[in-house]
């Protein structure tokens, strides 16, 4: 094969937080084949969307031209499939900019720079995230800015501050190598990380002990020592019973209890009324079992937790990673080899896109807007001449946050880079009619996805194996993505794209390459000393925090002390709060939502990937067998789901894996938009919506 192709280019798999590097051998401006390179996160190994995934690069509806709103078009999703592009017109790239720009600035002008918001991308580079929010921050004056970790793990990020100090995971998950016990709970890695599962089935292949843990049997179940499905939404009850057992059984670690942690009392007070006993009724899992997963996990030399949105996404996400801390802390689990907290990371920058300030209450770094010393700092390296601080001490409004706002007249003009809101955010029908009142929407991106069709002005984008730059994986990795095509037509790459705005907009940045933008960054991030472009250029991969040019970076962390003002972690008690909106007559059903192993969050790549498409090309949830004869539907049959929200109907797979009152909805798919039927309710601190939790009901088509 070697010999049919131009050139092999190293790079990063676009896809999930495991941050594959790939090698993508391009003939004639085309991927031919990608192989799997030996990074430090898969070492050659790829999962069927890394290895497959690549050819929707060259899918002929990607964005060539830049694109704008013909007048009274309609907006939304109702534009004709066969001409999608009816509703638009193409424009040069200066008129397109200075549309743009226009609008933005006359919202600014008539109604203050508080009523612009932007979502930027964590499929985008780092560099590009930056000057996103510096975008926002240094054009607009204000912090409205935020990008899809608020539907990921935002309240795990949240506890993970406050109880650590620092929202990053504490080991890698090659670490699990070291372990010899691990907690796998509420994510599916066989499906949405698959790569990194590789590495917890060898774990159990060298004798760990696996416990898994979700109200669904994920795949992970046939290698797991324990598999807890508990009932949905009661995680709190399942985890504080475990850790009333090891307190109970005297199995805690009190010497690193002792020396690391604060607010032990507290903590163990807390416990005393979540007996297992009282609370097996409510998890659904008996007392004994629960006594013997509490030892396992207590009794381990080396444990690891992992988890992923089956725990972040709910209205108690934020207590229940409390628990997942509290739990780890207790048993001494953090902070040495085969040891620590690990958030699976979704997207495949989420990570360093959150790192670099793409959130509405930090700049990068996650130094607090509120500090005024903090935001001088920044308008040193943004010089900023005007002897005012230019960026507001008050936090901005978060994803589902800023659509409320617009439906209230706060937020007029949108500024949205390869995010989908139109498909992903809850309640997605109050989210369409928010994007259709903007005043002016600009969208920039490689495909006219659902939110691209609300937009005023288009900005076609390059994608990400034609651009350069870096990306964060979810280890800590900051890893070197090269360009190996050029963009069709006149796309360009998004940070080209956001400095010709941002100057439109009277900014002045001068930026030649990613590599300038890399280096600003470094002046404002302390997490990238010892991190140059020159050493990722040479070395593709060096892990943050890095204390030498010569180090490879630490996998792990905080083995002496917590970046927190005592140097200690904090223990902080979480109750059992009921999910949103639970089960009635109407609507008996609990609906979770999730992703395959063969689709990418909201479809817009992956659909328009011929091998994956095909090996899942429709719309489909899936049921208990029990379920499906109770509703009167064969398996393969049409489902027709309704909640207060709204109804799609799609095919219902039987599942033994799911529950009796479960329904699992992957949200790919635009003809039966699971977001349709989504419960907007927020988690209060972490303000992430309660996307595993909807009460719905089904009926035969
Ligand atoms: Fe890409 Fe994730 Fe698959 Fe690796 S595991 S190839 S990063 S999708």
């Amino acid at each position: 094969c070697e010999e049919s192709i131009d050139k092999a280019v190293s790079s990063v798999c676009p896809f999930c937080g495991v941050g594959c590097q790939i090698s993508l051998k391009v003939k004639d401006n085309k991927v031919q084949y990608v192989d799997g390179l030996d990074g430090p996160a898969n070492e050659s190994r790829l999962c069927v969307k890394g290895r497959f995934g690549y050819d929707y690069i060259h899918h002929a509806h990607r964005l060539t031209k830049p694109l704008i709103r013909l007048k009274d078009a309609p907006k939304g999703l109702n534009v004709d499939p066969a001409n999608p592009l009816s509703h638009f017109r193409e424009a040069s790239w200066q008129e397109a900019i200075e549309v743009a720009a226009k609008g933005l600035s006359t919202l600014k002008q008539n109604h203050g720079g508080e009523s612009v918001a932007g979502f930027g991308s964590a499929k985008c580079t780092n560099e590009e995230a930056y000057l996103f929010q510096k975008l926002i921050r240094q054009g607009f004056g204000h912090n409205n800015v935020d990008h899809c970790t608020r539907l990921c793990h935002a309240s795990s990020v949240a506890a993970l501050i406050e109880n650590i100090g620092s929202g990053a995971v504490t080991a890698s998950f090659n670490e699990i190598e070291h372990a010899d016990v691990a907690i796998v709970i509420g994510c599916n890695p066989t499906e949405n990380h698959p790569v990194a599962a590789t590495y917890f089935k060898q774990f159990v292949r060298r004798g760990g002990k696996l416990i898994v843990m979700d109200p669904r049997g994920t795949a992970m179940k046939r290698f797991a020592t324990h598999m807890l499905q508990f009932r949905p939404g009661t995680d709190v009850a399942l985890l504080n019973a475990i850790m009333h057992i090891i307190v109970d059984e005297g199995l805690q670690n009190q010497t690193y209890i002792d020396e690391h942690t604060e607010n032990w009392q507290a903590q163990k007070d807390h416990l005393v009324g979540f007996s297992p006993e009282k609370m097996a009724p409510l998890c659904g899992i008996d007392a004994q079992t629960l006594r013997q997963v509490a030892r396992t996990f207590a009794k381990g030399k080396a444990g690891m937790i992992f988890w992923g949105m089956g725990v972040s996404q709910h209205i108690h996400g934020t207590d229940n990673s409390r628990c997942l801390i509290s739990l780890a802390l207790m048993c001494g689990h953090v902070g040495r080899s085969g040891s620590g907290l690990h958030p699976l990371r979704g997207q495949n920058n989420v990570q360093g896109a959150s790192d670099a300030g793409l959130i509405p209450m930090f700049l990068p770094d996650y130094q607090t807007v509120k500090d005024n010393n903090i935001r001088a700092h920044f308008d040193e390296i943004w010089q900023e001449e005007s002897g005012a601080i230019a960026v507001s001490a008050t936090p901005g409004l978060t994803v589902v946050e800023i659509i409320d706002a617009i439906h209230k007249d706060k937020i007029r003009g949108m500024y949205i880079l390869g995010e989908n809101p139109a498909m992903s955010d809850p309640d997605v029908s109050h989210a369409r009619k928010a994007l259709a009142k903007l005043k002016h929407l600009i969208v920039q991106d490689i495909f006219l996805t659902e939110t691209a069709s609300f937009a005023d002005v288009i900005f076609p984008a390059a994608a990400f194996a034609e651009k350069d730059g870096t990306v964060t994986n979810t280890n800590r990795q900051v890893q070197m993505g090269r360009k190996a095509l050029d963009a069709p037509g006149e796309a360009k790459q998004d940070w080209a794209i956001l400095i010709e705005l941002a100057n439109a907009l009277g900014l002045n940045w001068q930026y030649p390459s990613p590599r300038e933008i890399f280096n600003e960054m470094k002046l404002g991030m302390s997490s990238l000393d010892n991190i140059s472009w020159e050493r990722l250029s040479s070395e593709n991969a060096v892990t943050y925090p890095c204390y030498g040019e010569n180090q490879p970076g630490e996998a792990i962390v905080f083995g002496d002390s917590f970046p927190r003002q005592s140097g200690r972690a904090k223990f902080t008690p979480a109750s059992v709060i009921a999910p949103d909106e639970l089960p009635d007559k109407e609507y008996p059903l609990i609906m979770t939502t999730g992703r395959q192993l063969e689709h990418w969050h909201t479809g817009s790549m992956t659909r328009r990937s011929k091998v994956l498409d095909a090996v899942e090309p429709e719309a489909n949830c899936s049921l208990h067998p029990k379920t499906l004869r109770r509703l009167g539907i064969s398996p393969g049959g049409m489902i027709r789901l309704l909640s207060r929200r709204g109804e799609i109907e799609l095919l219902a797979r039987a599942d033994r894996a799911v529950a009796e009152d479960m329904v699992f909805v992957p949200f790919a798919y635009v003809e039966a938009a699971a977001n349709l039927l989504t419960n907007p309710a927020l988690d209060p601190v972490g303000k992430i919506p309660e996307f595993k939790f909807a009460a719905v009901r089904g009926e035969a088509v």
